[in-house]
């Protein structure tokens, strides 16, 4: 496999002022032409730090591709300090000196030395032009022996960089290597834990051919699995990776989301808009998170009919209908407030489902029944003869506040997707949700 190596260059990497999505987007687009990034490295925007980078990198990989440091101003040096590594003097590229003459022109941005000095070029460098901005791409040919060294210099803004990758670096590696294709799918789980869900597909996962490689990756939204193949002729690549996940239904169909980039929302509205069905929602902890996740989606109108979010007592009990006595008597986080709150959401506003959420999202407010990080959730349906059913749900998260509203908003979401699909009450509990 080509091995490409990423150097990105700015100080307000390494403060932590910004964070590093080129990387991430280079990573997705050259795996998908069959290109492997095997390391990213973040560097000062100081000469040495650049020069030593640039250096250890030619060593190792096929193919180099820094970003940022091409700006006009002072601190962007990584033109000059590569000028200097490859022993080439700067000398003016007449065609980019007329596109920054113009860009600048059509901005109404002054035509000064620093802005003419973004046409200067290592002499001998390839000139990547750039449409979209005014400092230029640079590509650097090195033959090693056998063996050819390419290192791409390209402008930190990320809508330059993308715009220079797609439309001329990835042309240019296709060029001057054999690619091979490198297939990557990814199936999204929620409501299994990492180590359940290893032990569960076991079986599945050890029966995998060889050249399909399995990788777990988790987060509070789910845990993703990833079947990557390499070297493998595209199509019978896809072919046996849609296959296996059809096979992994067996094991973990409800806890199956779809492909990446679905989510237990997702597929809720999938539910929805198949049935016909319409939500409302009624929250207190998550403070309309829930209503926020479904109302992301475009074509949220098709099912959501609307929120509450009932964060005081007098809320609860006059706008959902939540008995004033049993808040009295068990608490606003408790199973009967959860699914009075879940049935007031079905009931005034006339929908097919409703969910709720009642919890201590923290840091006070924990008492030693209910601590801080439990929620107690509940999911309402309208049955054929018109009654409303509930059913409920605690769970215990953390104490941290942000999380604990995430994942209760992810977990009643996830509470409805299996009553919709009618996945028992037995199973969630077995299920080790
Ligand atoms: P320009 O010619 O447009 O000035 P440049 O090559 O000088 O581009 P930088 O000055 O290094 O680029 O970065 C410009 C901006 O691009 C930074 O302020 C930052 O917001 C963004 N940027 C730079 N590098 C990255 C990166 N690796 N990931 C995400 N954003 C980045
Ligand atoms: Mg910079």
């Amino acid at each position: 496999m080509v091995s490409v190596e990423l150097i990105t260059v700015g100080d307000e990497l390494l403060i932590g002022q910004v964070v590093d999505t080129n990387s991430a987007w280079l990573g997705q687009e050259l795996g998908r032409i069959g290109a492997q990034v095997d390391r990213i490295v973040s560097v000062h925007d100081t000469a040495a730090d650049i020069e030593a980078a640039v250096r250890g990198a030619l060593e190792r990989a096929d193919v180099v591709i820094m970003t940022g440091g091409l700006g006009p101003t002072k601190d962007d040096i990584t033109k000059r300090t590569l000028a200097e590594c490859f022993g080439m003097r700067l000398v003016r590229d007449e065609a980019v000196y007329e596109h920054v003459r113009q860009m600048t022109a059509e901005r109404g941005m002054p035509f000064n030395t620093l802005n003419q000095d973004q046409a200067l070029v290592p002499e001998g460098c390839r000139v990547l032009p750039n449409r979209v901005g005014t400092a230029p791409g640079m590509m650097f040919v090195q033959r090693i022996g056998e063996r050819q060294r390419m290192l791409f210099s390209l402008p930190g803004v990320p809508f330059e960089m993308k715009t220079l990758v797609t439309e001329q670096v990835i042309p240019l590696l296709r060029e001057y290597f054999a690619l091979r294709s490198v297939v990557h799918r990814t199936m999204m789980t929620f409501g299994m834990a990492e180590s359940a869900l290893a032990m569960t597909i076991a079986p599945w996962e050890e029966a995998l051919p060889a050249w399909l490689h399995l990788a777990y990756l988790p987060n509070p939204r789910g845990i993703r699995l990833r079947l990557s193949a390499y070297d493998v002729e595209q199509s019978v690549a896809e072919q046996e990776i849609t296959r296996q996940f059809e096979k992994l239904r067996e094991y973990i169909a409800p806890y199956m989301l779809g492909y990446e980039p679905s989510s237990v929302e997702s597929a809720v509205a999938d539910l929805l808009r198949e049935r016909g069905k319409t939500l409302a929602v009624a929250e207190s902890c998550t403070g309309g998170a829930v209503s926020a996740r479904i109302t992301a989606m475009a074509g949220a109108s098709e099912y959501y009919l609307g929120g509450v979010t009932s964060y005081s007592n007098a809320a609860k009990v006059n706008l959902l209908g939540v008995a004033a006595e049993d808040i009295e008597r068990w608490g606003a986080v408790s199973e009967t407030v959860a699914r009075q709150m879940a049935a007031g959401a079905v009931t005034r506003f006339g929908a097919d489902y409703g969910v709720s959420t009642t919890g201590v999202a923290g840091p006070g407010g924990g008492t030693p029944e209910k601590p801080v990080g439990t929620v107690w959730m509940a999911v309402a349906w309208r049955t054929v003869e018109g009654a409303v059913e509930t059913e409920a749900r605690c769970m215990r998260f953390s104490e941290l506040r942000e999380q604990n509203i995430e994942r209760a908003a992810t977990h009643a979401l996830n509470m409805l997707r299996l009553r919709l699909l009618g996945v028992s009450e037995a199973f969630q509990q077995t299920g080790m949700l």
